[in-house]
């Protein structure tokens, strides 16, 4: 896998595995865009690991759940870097709670990050693909997503909404040589988790057959190869990257 010369935005690379596919890109040639929300300082540890490492990068705020706001990072990008290769839909968020007691807000603002966000995104940035005659686009869905999850119903609607999405998106876009496929983590050791209580890890891990949590980087090893030219024949996948769950 080689990505010199190709520009790859990554949402939510801030921490967690956004961040650990930054790193890995960035070390196979790619100059990556480290989009965040809210943590600058952590954006920027991103950005300065990687370009003390020799690699490219800059770090960008933008609310993935704000289409106006997604659009100018896209045209930005092509401003600065003359064009997009690769886009990796990373962003997301988690508001658990049983559906007798999931607010409005909790479902609604779950949906508007994680689903609205890869709409923001992919809509944006498919003219420039299609002008380039080149694309990789890399959803990140969820086993929740794809099995359901107790305590999840907006998570895994919102993650159920990416593969549907994908697929579409991956049937329109083939013609054109830009690939979108999706990825379904398991349990991956990241803030995301650190939240869930022992007793949740705990049932959570009695249904891994490797019997341990993944780790980001191991997510990011799959992000690249659907992001790479190697990875030319295979669009509109749902890859799970989740130890046997
Ligand atoms: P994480 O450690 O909680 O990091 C989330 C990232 O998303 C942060 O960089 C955060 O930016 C960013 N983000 C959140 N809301 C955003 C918004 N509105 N606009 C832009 N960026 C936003 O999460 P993670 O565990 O690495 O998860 C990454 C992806 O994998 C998510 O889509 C998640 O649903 C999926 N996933 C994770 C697991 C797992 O076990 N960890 C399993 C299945 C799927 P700030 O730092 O600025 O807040």
């Amino acid at each position: 896998m080689d990505f010199k010369d190709q520009v790859c935005l990554i949402t939510g690379a801030s921490r967690g595995i956004g961040a650990a596919a930054a790193v890995y890109m960035a070390g196979k040639g790619a100059t990556v865009i480290v989009n965040y929300a809210g943590s600058q300082e952590k954006a920027e540890a991103v950005v300065s690991q990687i370009t003390e490492a020799g690699g490219r990068a800059k770090a960008v705020r933008c609310d993935v759940s704000d289409l106006e706001s997604c659009k100018a990072m896209i045209d930005d990008i092509v401003k600065e870097f003359g064009r997009i290769d690769i886009l990796v839909n990373n962003a997301g968020i988690t508001k658990d709670q049983l559906i007798l007691k999931m607010s409005e807000a909790d479902f609604d603002a779950v949906i508007a990050t994680n689903l609205k966000g890869v709409f923001n995104t992919v809509s944006s940035v498919s003219k420039q693909m299609l002008r380039q005659k080149y694309g990789r686009i890399v959803n990140l869905s969820s086993v929740s997503g794809v099995y359901g999850n107790p305590g999840q119903a907006n998570y895994a609607a919102s993650k159920a909404g990416v593969i549907g999405l994908t697929k579409s998106v991956a049937k329109e876009l083939a013609s054109r040589n830009i690939t979108c496929n999706a990825i379904a983590p398991g349990y991956i050791e990241t803030d995301m988790t650190r939240a869930m209580t022992d007793a949740a890890k705990e049932a959570v891990l009695s249904n891994v057959p490797m019997k341990r949590a993944g780790k980001p980087e191991e997510v990011a090893a799959a992000i690249a190869f659907l992001a790479s030219a190697e990875a030319s024949y295979i669009t509109g996948q749902v890859v799970e990257v989740s130890g046997g769950f």
